[in-house]
């Protein structure tokens, strides 16, 4: 059987829980206060037909005062009972949002984290706060004002036709000819110029932002405005489609829809002297006075709420653009997590027949890959770029899922594993290290939050950080990123090595550590290392051939293969890849060496 789609204010709805109740009081109350807020207009009428009814004697119409005040009632009746059904609205909306909020950030703890790779986390959270604050806003106000729409639109044909059907005709017939106006606006031909317009626009805002990203280039090289041409055409396009499209499709119409929303008695008063006659004839002149005399006032609201209704329409396609963002994170694929947890027995790593395609990519990143990591030992991957040394690596700490295969710690699939515990065992290190806008203290205690500063201390002291705190302003205390106190790479990389090594975790994986660090760096760098790597499980990627030459065993992966496998030894002379790789390794640093004697 199939299941009927829910329309998008349903899902949003559905996120309101035990507010969804409280969504329709509100709701409710909202049509009430524009029933209310109808019920002067009777009063007028009933204050003309007094007045005609007693002209010219005016003091006789003694119950005038009553229905002012009646009026008054109504009207503030009518606020007070807004305000009461925007108090509820509100009151779930706020719920809802954050309950929005709240489905999002845990759906996205399930997520892998390789995820955030590819979709920024700034990113994921402008969508989903977007989302969030959108809902608030249609489920507070414009779900509101849309419910009170449609109560003051019945009212209205209601009272059109109560007191005289054929003058209430007359002003409906204004309403509906700007109605017509307004659809031949959006619809046929014109439809498809509106979706031109609109892709120019589209157009021409990607091309705006590609310019102001391109602009330290265009100030670099003193360019300007229409070296850009991309732009340049995307606004002159731009321009064409708005001037056509207002001069054909809009101009017409929409005067018409103004004057008729605006003049809504202009059929009022035609009708008004062609009925005369018959009324005067009836001998009922009076009457016919006081429904003219209401009818006259009453046109009025009908451009409101003609004006109302087109609002009310745009906030109904917010719920659309809306879940679309909140459903951007909440599409994002998660982790399964084992029912039955198993703990590591070592801490080994072993790779059994591996192969991971990336989404979307047509190759895979590893191909049957296997080997293996005894505990205690140090294992480096090394290759061309591209060869699938940094997926190897984050495969183990469930970066991502294996396509195929298995990657096991201790003898148990990570995907045995509990998440939290695989993590506990694991310290990784990352090209792209990333430091958080905190004190750096904070920032090595990120591994383990419960550690004392004194531990932290070490940790950094052990990483080789001693000359980064003591030239910094505030020590280990001071934010990084403030007052202009900005860390090179190296020293980035040291401080995530502190964290590593404040971790304790018995597995570490290493990802080009010294990638970005320029010489002294790199010697200091070594020697953390060092620190964080004795008597660990070490899995290290490495450009720089000298700090593999020491491992336990060497995997060469090139197109996602494992090529080769060995000591440095065995494959320095082997005649494969590896042999190469040394040999160029070797030339580039005697030429560094010959450049520097030179220089001297
Ligand atoms: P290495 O670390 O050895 O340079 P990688 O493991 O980074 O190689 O990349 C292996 C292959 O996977 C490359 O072809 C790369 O383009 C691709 N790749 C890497 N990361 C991603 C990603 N996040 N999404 C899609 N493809 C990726
Ligand atoms: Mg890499």
């Amino acid at each position: 059987m199939k299941e009927k789609k829910k329309s998008d204010l349903s899902v949003l709805l559905g996120f309101a829980g035990s507010y969804k109740g409280l969504t329709f009081l509100g709701l409710g109350l909202s049509a009430v206060a524009m029933a209310l807020g109808m019920l002067p207009y009777i009063c007028i009428w009933l204050a003309a037909r007094d007045l005609i009814a007693v002209a010219p004697d005016w003091t006789q119409a003694t119950a005038l005062a009553k229905y002012g005040w009646l009026a008054f009632a109504f009207a503030f009746g009518g606020i007070v009972v807004y305000f009461c059904a925007l108090m509820c609205t509100h009151l779930a909306a706020f719920r809802t949002a954050s309950n929005i909020r709240k489905a999002g950030l845990s759906h996205l703890m399930k997520t892998p984290l390789g995820f955030f790779d590819n979709n920024a986390s700034g990113l994921l959270r402008n969508r989903l706060d977007g989302g969030a604050a959108e809902t608030e806003t249609l489920l507070a106000h414009n779900l509101a004002d849309i419910v009170g729409t449609a109560a003051m639109f019945i009212g209205m044909l209601v009272l059109m036709f109560v007191f005289d059907w054929r003058m209430g005709a007359a002003c409906l017939l204004s309403a509906v000819i700007s109605v017509a106006a307004m659809f031949t606006m959006m619809g046929g031909k014109n439809a498809g110029l509106m979706a031109e317009y609109q892709a120019a626009q589209d157009v021409m805002s990607k091309a705006g932002t590609e310019y102001v990203r391109g602009i330290p280039v265009v100030k670099v090289f003193q360019q300007t405005v229409y070296s850009f041409k991309a732009f340049k055409a995307a606004i002159d396009a731009y321009s064409e489609k708005a001037q056509t499209y207002n001069d054909d499709v809009c101009r017409v119409p929409q005067s018409v829809n103004l004057t008729f929303t605006e003049g809504a008695f202009i059929f009022l008063v035609p009708a008004a002297l062609i009925l005369a006659p018959g009324a005067l004839a009836k001998g009922d002149f009076a009457g016919f006075v006081t429904n003219f005399a209401f009818y006259a006032v009453f046109s009025a609201i009908v451009s409101t709420a003609l004006a109302r209704i087109m609002f009310a329409s745009a906030g109904t396609m917010l719920a659309k653009t809306a879940l679309g963002r909140i459903n951007t994170v909440m599409d994002a694929p998660t982790l399964p997590v084992t029912d039955n947890p198993q703990s590591p027995r070592d801490n080994s790593v072993v790779f059994k027949d591996v192969s991971f395609t990336y989404d979307g990519a047509a190759l895979p990143a590893l191909d049957h890959v296997s080997f293996t990591v005894k505990p205690g030992q140090t294992v480096a991957l090394v290759g061309p770029s591209g060869g699938g040394k940094t997926t190897a690596a984050s495969l183990i700490p469930r970066f991502w899922d294996v396509s195929s295969g298995e990657v096991l710690v201790g003898g148990v699939n990570v995907k045995e594993i509990d998440p939290h515990a695989l993590m506990e065992r694991i310290a990784f290190v990352f090209q792209n290290t990333q430091l958080f806008k905190t004190s750096i203290l904070e920032n090595v205690r990120a591994s383990r939050p419960e550690a004392t500063r004194e531990e932290a201390l070490q940790a950094l002291h052990a990483a080789q950080c001693d000359d980064i705190i003591d030239k910094l302003p505030q020590g280990i205390d001071t934010v990084i990123g403030s007052q202009g106190t900005y860390l090179s790479g190296g020293e980035q990389q040291r401080v995530a090595l502190a964290r590593a090594i404040l971790k304790n975790a018995p597995i570490i994986v290493l990802d080009e550590a010294t990638a970005f660090a320029d010489p002294e760096n790199e010697a200091l760098i070594q020697k953390a290392l060092k620190k964080l790597t004795e008597g660990r499980t070490v899995i290290m990627i490495a450009h720089r051939l000298s700090t593999v030459v020491g491992a336990d065993k060497i995997i060469v992966l090139e197109n996602g293969r494992v090529e080769e496998e060995g000591s440095h030894e065995t494959l320095s002379a082997s005649g494969g890849l590896y042999e190469r790789m040394w040999k160029e390794y070797n030339r580039a640093v005697e030429w560094k060496i010959a450049s520097g004697k030179e220089e001297a």
